[in-house]
């Protein structure tokens, strides 16, 4: 059986989540059982999710056990097979965690499923076709419910989340604004992904500048908000919104390695009469493959093709994951493996 090598969670951040959280271990991958299949990773997805996960708190998502495999989603090929549903080739998309290879028992429901690379690069099973991608549907389609001609924005614009964003957004007929750290993301963000205005928040030190600047590229103001951040950002996001819109709470990094993330004005929300609902891409299942049929799409006929950050090799993992939650990757954050 191969070696195989693993980031374990080894310890947990106070505060800033730092490299000697985690370390590398590295054993043979156990002999396969009835049902079984070894799948030898191709890309691990990195998600800002993971960060809450090495808290010992009480989430949404149970807490990553210390001295374990860190949990993750990857892509690969199916190399060994005791199950007859699978077969040596078969390119598959799991859960297999930060390491080479992973053992799966394929029976379990959702452990593995196998994917077409005909027209979609497998590493986009991971972004743009994949939990990325079905977030930003879930929360422009569920919960933002856009109507063409409708103001949308987002933070985070570029990202994995933001990239779909911007495509489902533009294809329903809404002015689409982003929300991005540094010029050389906003400019990617207009000529790449189809934005039609893009705004540096870095060059804004206080909520009131950023809402000018968002005044200027939301003259109708905004009916919906894809809220990434949270903090200052959403602070003037809040001051732009249109009576009736809708805020869909996806997640906000700026707190993630613990920073508070107060809120100034939270009587807009009453003022304006605003819907405002966060919300777990995983509890909503039954939207995926609607999801993903448009997703699909999108990417098998360029109109989507977003940018990935690729690390090289699991060592690489730790140190590409802090660098994610600091704005350091520049589209979907992955670790390629082969
Ligand atoms: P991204 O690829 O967008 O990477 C994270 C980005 O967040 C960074 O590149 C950076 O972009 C931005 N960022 C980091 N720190 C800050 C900060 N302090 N202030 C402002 N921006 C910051 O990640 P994803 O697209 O994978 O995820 C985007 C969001 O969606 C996250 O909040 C994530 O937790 C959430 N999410 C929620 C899900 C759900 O089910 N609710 C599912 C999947 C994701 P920049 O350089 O532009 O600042």
């Amino acid at each position: 059986m191969p070696r195989n090598q693993q980031i374990h969670l080894n310890n947990r951040p106070d505060g800033e989540a730092v490299a000697s959280n985690f370390k590398l271990v590295a054993s043979e991958t156990p002999p396969l059982q009835d049902g079984q299949v070894l799948v030898r990773h191709h890309f691990l997805s990195l998600d800002p999710y993971m960060r809450g996960r090495m808290n010992d708190a009480k989430s949404y998502a149970m807490p990553q056990a210390l001295g374990e495999t860190m949990g993750g989603g990857t892509v690969g090929e199916v190399v060994e097979s005791k199950n007859e549903r699978f077969a040596v080739g078969d390119k598959v998309v799991g859960m297999g965690g930060w390491q080479e290879y992973s053992v799966v028992d394929a029976n379990q429901v959702g452990a593995l499923r196998k994917v077409d690379t005909t027209h979609v690069p497998l590493s986009a099973y991971l972004g743009a076709v994949g939990m990325p991608g079905v977030t930003a549907w879930y929360g422009l389609v569920k919960i933002i419910a856009p109507q063409a001609g409708d103001t949308m924005v987002i933070s985070a614009a570029t990202g994995a989340v933001g990239s779909a964003f911007a495509a489902l957004s533009k294809a329903r007929g809404c002015h689409t604004v982003g929300i991005a750290g540094g010029p050389k993301k906003c400019k990617y963000a207009v000529e790449e992904l189809g934005y039609d205005a893009c705004i540096d928040y870095k060059t804004h030190t206080d909520a009131a500048s950023l809402a000018k600047a968002l005044k200027d590229a939301c003259p109708k103001g905004i009916d919906g908000y894809f809220e990434n951040v949270g903090g200052m950002v959403l602070d003037a996001v809040l001051t732009r919104m249109n009576a009736f819109g809708r805020i869909a709470v996806c997640g906000m990094i700026a707190g993630y390695d613990g920073a508070p993330l107060p809120l100034t004005y939270p009587a807009l929300i009453l003022v304006n009469r605003l819907k405002v609902q966060g919300f777990i891409v995983s509890e909503h299942m039954e939207i995926w493959p609607e999801a993903l049929k448009e997703l699909g799409t999108q990417v098998a006929t360029g109109k989507l093709k977003p940018r990935e950050s690729i690390a090289l090799g699991i060592k690489a993992a730790p140190e590409a994951f802090l660098g994610l939650l600091k704005g350091r990757n520049f589209g979907k954050q992955l670790v390629k493996l082969v």
